[in-house]
Formats: C-alpha cells, structure tokens, sequence
C-alpha cells in the first residue's frame, strides 16, 4: 500500500462459487427449556416478497393471523380458515399440521423438522412433535414469534441512494495481504484451551505493533477452566480522541477436535485478518476519532473475551464515547455467485446503518440487514446499549466447513472478504475524519 496521505479515490471488484452443509450441535448450557406453542392446526402459505403489504394488511385484520418475511418470500399463517378474503387468490394454501419454532444458527435441523423459510441466519421450522427450547451461543431452536422480519435485504441498486463515502479509504485494502494473513492464522489450532492459541496472540499483537501509530496490550479475563486474552491495538484520535470506533474479531477457534486441528480459516481467521487489513489504512491514514481494534478470545465458549472487555468498559463509566462496534465474524466464504453481507444488529443502529448504505458504492456485493442479533462479539455490546453492527457473509447456513477441522483458507473468496473490508473501512472514514481536515 502506497504510503502517502488522503487522497480521493476509486474502487475495484468481482465474484463466484457455490455449495451445501450440514453439522452435528450440542447444546451445552441450555438458557431455555420450554414446551413449543400450540399450533399444530391451522393453514400456511408462501408469496413473493412483492406481496408483503398485502399480507401485513391482510394479517393485521384478525389476531389469529400472522405473517414471517425471510429472504425471499414471506409466510403466513391463517388459524381458521375464512373462504373468500384471502390475501393473495393464486397462492396454495396448506394445512399446517405441526408446531413452529425459530431456528437459529448452521447446525442441524432438529429431527423430523422442515425448514419453511430462512432470513440472514434464522429459519422457521416446523415438527411433528412439540420442541424443546434450548438455546446457546452457537444457536438453538426459540419459540414462535408473530410478524417479524427476518431480514431485510438491500440490493445496491438504482432504488438505494448511494453517494459512496467523501473519505474512500476502502480501496487500500490489501487483498492479497488479507489472503497470506488467513494462511497464517490458520496455521494454529487456536482453541481457548490449547497451546495454538498463544501462539496466534502473540503473532496477532506483533502485527499491530509493526504499525506506526499503535498502542498494543493484552486483556486478560477469566473464563471456566482456565483464563485468556484479548489482544487491544488503540491509535489515539487527533482531534477527538474521546469519540471511540471499536472494530473487533475473535481470534480463538473450534472443531471436532480442537485440541489438535482447529483451523478456523473462515471462523475467524477471515475477520482477524480483516482487523489487520483495517489498521493497516488507517495507519496510513491517521484518524481523528480513535480507533480500537479488539482480537476476542473464548468467543466459542460463550463470548468470554467480549462480555469481560464490555463490562470493564462500563465499570469506567464511559460508555457513551463508544460511537460504534463493528464486529467481524466469518467474512470469506461465499457459497454461490452473489457476493453477500448480512448486518446483524438491533434497531438502536439504524443511524449507522444508513450512513454505511450511504458509504456502499460496491455495485457486487448485496448488503442485507437483520435486527434479531445472537451469538457473537456484538451481543454483550447490544445487550448493554452500545450501538454495534455484526459484518458476516450472507451464506453462513451453507459453510460446510463450519467448526470443522476442514475449515482451512482455500475455502476463502478471494474477493468477498475485501469487498466486506472496504466498505466497512469506507464507513469507518466517514465517522472518523473531521470533514474540515479533508
Ligand atoms: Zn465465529
């Protein structure tokens, strides 16, 4: 990356690929044991998502009626049956004969049950039996919700007003870099409870410490059966140093045998080395407000890394200079010809959420956004009001390498990583640059 300061710029890009999955789970720490909702009669259909208003509206008018919008079509579901009056003419009705739930996460389906429609990383199943709830940090099954949006889906097209970011730092992103960086990383078995994972901090903090600019430190937090540390690198802001821009990955790993083989190329050594690729612009280019590159350990655990960093924070009493979280978790795999990101968060970022769409110039790569948010480095942050986004790619349910000892670099897009990269370095720019010093 050439070393000279702000410039305006452009941008590049492209795409490919394709695949298909499935896993074993466990579910360790069951936070939630309850008998399914009762609606096990009743009739369902499908429509397009052009139909949504007219399903909303047509829901709205009776309480035993709802409605699931996921990617690309939208259920509803009717308790009784009322000839005439129906939404949508055309469509096939069915008989329901069975109990919904909400699935989250790639593991696999609970036995005997259907997938009827999925959204960024949720589905709506259906069984023959009544569930039982369990729910943790890898994913689980919840109880039926009425009338939620799964995802929303955000196509950077004609429709969307994208003016791209006036602070376009995204197109120094190293590419290549960012590729040899998985390589590295997933050269070590970095469960939290092996020897791999020493070696990967210390590789991980000395990479940041090679960067001018950069205050490097360790975070060390207890988690069951032993401790661990997050690595910090802080590049003070040189006009608004209080004003804080967090951007965090967890570096710890898992598979079937961890102790051994546990590469996590995709999961997370994707969005380790997208931190890297970050702070190496943003060393470049030196930034008003600061920013805190946070590697997370215990992650796989139950987000120890995470939720001890969050809860020292706010001990201190500051947790209104967090302006933003960006969380990267899986960023390199893409298992069809789109090139996609799902943003997982609450609705206390929207403001952001607008300003990224405002920053995404990136005609290829599809931007989705999803407000139910579950199990990584964003949670503990969401969960205590500070606004954070996770940047995932949007074929997480069909990885079939996820927590695998086969989830190695070659499984990497080589540009879907970069593409995530660059926007999020493009939105970075327009909160971390005073407009006056352009
Ligand atoms: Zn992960």
């Amino acid at each position: 990356m050439p070393r000279k300061r702000r410039s305006p710029f452009p941008q590049t890009l492209s795409l490919s690929l394709n695949a298909v999955l499935t896993l074993t789970l466990s579910f360790i720490m069951l936070t939630q044991l309850l008998t399914a909702t009762a609606l096990a009669e009743g009739r369902y259909a499908k429509a397009p998502l052009s139909e949504l208003s007219a399903v909303k509206a047509w829901a709205l008018k009776d309480a035993e009626r709802f409605w699931v919008k996921g990617e690309s079509e939208v259920f509803f579901y009717d308790k009784s049956s009322y000839p005439g009056n129906e939404p949508i003419p055309s469509l096939q009705w069915k008989s329901l004969d069975g109990f919904l739930a909400f699935f989250y996460g790639a593991l696999a389906l609970p036995e005997g049950s259907e997938e009827l429609l999925r959204g960024g990383r949720i589905r709506l199943i259906v069984t023959k039996t009544p569930l039982t709830f369990a729910f943790d940090t890898h994913g689980g099954v919840k109880p039926l919700k009425k009338n939620v949006e799964l995802v929303t889906a955000k196509v950077n097209s004609p429709g969307i007003e994208t003016t791209g970011s006036p602070f376009a730092l995204g197109q120094w992103i190293d590419a290549g870099r960012w590729h040899k960086d998985v390589v590295s990383l997933s050269s070590w078995s970095r469960y939290s409870y092996g020897e791999g994972i020493n070696a990967s901090r210390i590789w991980l903090a000395d990479r940041f410490r090679e960067l001018p600019g950069f205050q490097v430190s360790e975070f060390p937090f207890a988690m069951p059966g032993g401790g661990n540390s997050n690595v910090i690198a802080r590049m003070e802001g040189k006009s608004r140093p209080e004003d804080v821009y967090i951007i965090g990955a967890h570096y710890d790993s898992i598979s079937e045998i961890p102790t051994r083989t546990a590469p996590g190329a995709e999961d997370n050594a994707s969005g380790v080395a997208g931190l890297l690729a970050i702070a190496r612009v943003f060393a470049d280019y030196p930034p008003d407000a600061t920013l805190i590159f946070v590697g997370f350990s215990g992650e796989e655990q139950g987000l120890y890394g995470s939720r001890a960093w969050t809860r020292d924070w706010l001990k201190n009493g500051n947790e209104k200079t967090i302006k933003a979280v960006l969380i990267m978790d899986m960023i390199g795999y893409s298992g069809d010809d789109e090139q996609d990101v799902l943003l997982e968060t609450s609705a206390l970022t929207k403001p952001l959420l607008a300003d990224i769409q405002r920053a995404h110039a990136d005609a290829e790569l599809i931007v989705s956004e999803s407000f139910d948010y579950w199990g990584s480095d964003h949670e503990p942050f969401l969960d205590n009001g500070i606004p954070a986004i996770l940047f995932i790619e949007d074929d997480y349910l069909d990885y079939p390498y996820y927590h695998r000892s086969t989830d190695t670099a070659d499984h990497m897009h080589l540009t879907l990583g970069p593409k995530i990269l660059r926007l999020m370095t493009d939105s970075l720019g327009q909160w971390v640059f005073d407009a006056t010093t352009n």
